[in-house]
């Protein structure tokens, strides 16, 4: 079975085939991401217009890539939401078309639900039921995988996402946009117990998340050294901010393993890649006999190819959505 994953819900215009649910015959990503740093953050309206640009060199691109064409695609799976209403609709409008076109069956997908497949794509092994931990630009969510597609949430953030928080970080440390990889980097050079930041701990759902908190009080750090004239430390910043972001990500999905007598952990978003999340979470898994499981870093962030994973497990279940598809920017989970 062929599937055609398309994914325009944020900056990256992406197409991918996926042979039999777990095969990437082609993964082709358009990122934006040097046209929207000039305003240091996603703009809608620029995002919308590049994809539409862009979406059919893409989509060639992919088919030639996997040396297909549409006539044997058996599914096109795209993304219908979240996401940026302007930019998911590029997909859709695209997807319908195609699918019009050449008679060929479509599947919406959950963007959310891409990311948590694509550790379906180099983990042949991997089945569910198991533990998820999606940290992305827009999510941070624990859920339970009891099966392809089917999700229980046991904890979300209350107020910023993971990658959300790295991000504005980011942007206050002067280190650009995306920001995210930046840290990453910088936090090499610097000492992650230099400084102590917060660690929220949600009293009503231990495995809910907050990290609205330790952000404010990195930017109250970097005010009051410049009210004191001190010269404040960047990769010090980066590092502690970023270890105290990563010591709750993974106490929080460790102790959710634990509870629900799991014995695999998938972590899963563009934050999935930061290296000593990685490195942290490896360890406590170890240490408590926890199987983990991440995708390469090219499939955590946006791509088309976890879109069609996803996609083919929903159309061997019989999903099947009519040309009313629909975007849906703030698309619910389960
Ligand atoms: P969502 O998937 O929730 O809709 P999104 O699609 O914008 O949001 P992703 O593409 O999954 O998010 O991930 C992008 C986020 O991941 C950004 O916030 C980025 O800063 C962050 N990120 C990417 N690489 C790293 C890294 N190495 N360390 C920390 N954060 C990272
Ligand atoms: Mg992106
Ligand atoms: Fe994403």
């Amino acid at each position: 079975i062929l599937i055609l994953g398309i994914e325009t819900s944020c900056d990256e215009t992406a197409a991918a085939v996926i042979r039999n649910g777990r095969e990437v015959l082609s993964n082709v990503i358009s990122s934006q991401i040097e046209l929207h740093k000039l305003y240091g953050g996603v703009v809608p309206e620029i995002a919308s217009r590049k994809h539409i640009e862009k979406i059919n060199q893409v989509i060639e691109a992919a088919l030639k890539e996997a040396n297909v064409t549409l006539d044997e695609i058996d599914s096109i799976g795209v993304t219908y939401g979240p996401g940026l209403v302007g930019a998911l609709l590029v997909g859709v409008a695209e997807a319908k078309a195609i699918s019009y076109a050449k008679n060929i069956d479509l599947v919406g997908v959950h963007h959310i639900s891409g990311h948590i497949s694509a550790n379906y794509i180099e983990n042949l092994e991997l089945q569910p039921p198991f533990m998820c931990l999606v940290v992305s630009g827009g999510h941070t969510h624990l859920l339970l995988v009891k099966d392809y597609g089917k999700y229980e949430i046991i904890g979300m953030t209350r107020d910023d996402a993971a990658g959300e928080a790295f991000d504005k970080v980011a942007r206050a440390i002067g280190l650009g946009y995306p920001g995210g990889p930046k840290i990453d980097i910088l936090s090499k050079e610097g000492n992650p117990n230099a400084i102590k930041f917060p660690r929220a701990h949600i009293e009503d759902n231990k495995y809910d998340f907050s990290f609205s908190g330790v952000k404010s009080a990195v930017l109250n750090y970097i005010n009051s050294c410049q009210m004191k004239n001190i010269e404040i430390n960047k990769a010090d910043i980066a590092a502690s901010f970023q270890n105290a972001v990563v010591e709750v990500l993974v106490n929080n999905a460790v102790h959710a393993v634990e509870e629900y007598q799991m014995d695999k952990l998938a972590i899963a978003g563009g934050v999935a890649s930061n290296t000593s999340l990685r490195k942290a979470m490896k360890l406590a898994c170890e240490e408590n006999g926890i199987k983990l499981y991440h995708p390469s870093p090219i499939f955590c962030t946006d791509n088309a190819a976890m879109i069609g994973v996803a996609a083919y497990y929903e159309y061997i279940n019989g999903t099947r959505h009519g040309l009313d598809l629909n975007a849906v920017p703030n698309l619910k989970f389960t």
